[in-house]
Parts: structure tokens; C-alpha cells; sequence
């Protein structure tokens, strides 16, 4: 027998960026956006700080120019920074393709 009641539940309705405040809503009413967090621990300079950060499609890509070229910075005199590493930096944090339904059968990289 199926007891159906009422229930008031909290749900996420939007999720906004927090860099330029912009809803991540997307065209099918889905909301896209990338997250960015950490959970500092024993031993580091934040420890027991916790972050967690909501980027919009373009200010999560705008972040990861912005890391590549501090990457390409901090390595520019090192003698490993090679072609190797300047592919690498290309893929900077992109681990899969053609990942449409979020369940790893995209193309790994
Ligand atoms: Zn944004």
C-alpha cells in the first residue's frame, strides 16, 4: 500500500557562477557549470577551511586560460617544459571526450 503525503523538500533550483553571477541555466533547462573545491587538511596553511566555487561554460574556460598560462610561466625556464609538456598543457585537466551521458564511455584521454 503506497502512503502518499505532501512533503516539503529543499531543492536546487539554479545554480548561479560565482565569478559573474550568472544563472547556469542552459537552452533545455538543465543547469551546466563546473565546480571548483577543496577541503584543506592537517599539515596545510587552510587547514579545516573548506571552498567550493560554481563556474558558468565560460568563466570555468576563462579559468582554465588563465591556469595554463600560469603554467606556462612558472615553467618557462624549466628544462622539462618541452613539446611534451606544451601538448599537455593543450589537454590542461580535459581527461575525457564524448563523454555525453556522464558514464565513462567517452573517449579517455
Ligand atoms: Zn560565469
Amino acid at each position: 500500500m503506497k502512503i502518499i503525503e505532501k512533503v516539503e523538500i529543499d531543492t536546487v533550483t539554479d545554480v548561479m557562477c560565482d565569478v559573474c553571477l550568472c544563472s547556469t541555466r542552459v537552452a533545455n533547462d538543465g543547469l551546466e557549470f563546473a565546480t571548483l573545491q577543496a577541503h584543506w587538511g592537517y599539515g596545510a596553511k587552510h587547514d579545516g577551511e573548506r571552498y567550493e566555487l560554481h563556474l558558468c561554460e565560460s568563466c570555468f574556460f576563462s579559468t582554465v586560460a588563465n591556469l595554463k598560462q600560469e603554467r606556462r610561466i612558472q615553467n618557462l625556464f624549466s628544462d622539462e617544459f618541452g613539446i611534451e609538456a606544451c601538448e599537455q598543457n593543450e589537454k590542461f585537466g580535459l581527461i575525457a571526450t564524448d563523454d555525453y551521458f556522464r558514464d565513462d564511455r567517452g573517449s579517455n584521454l
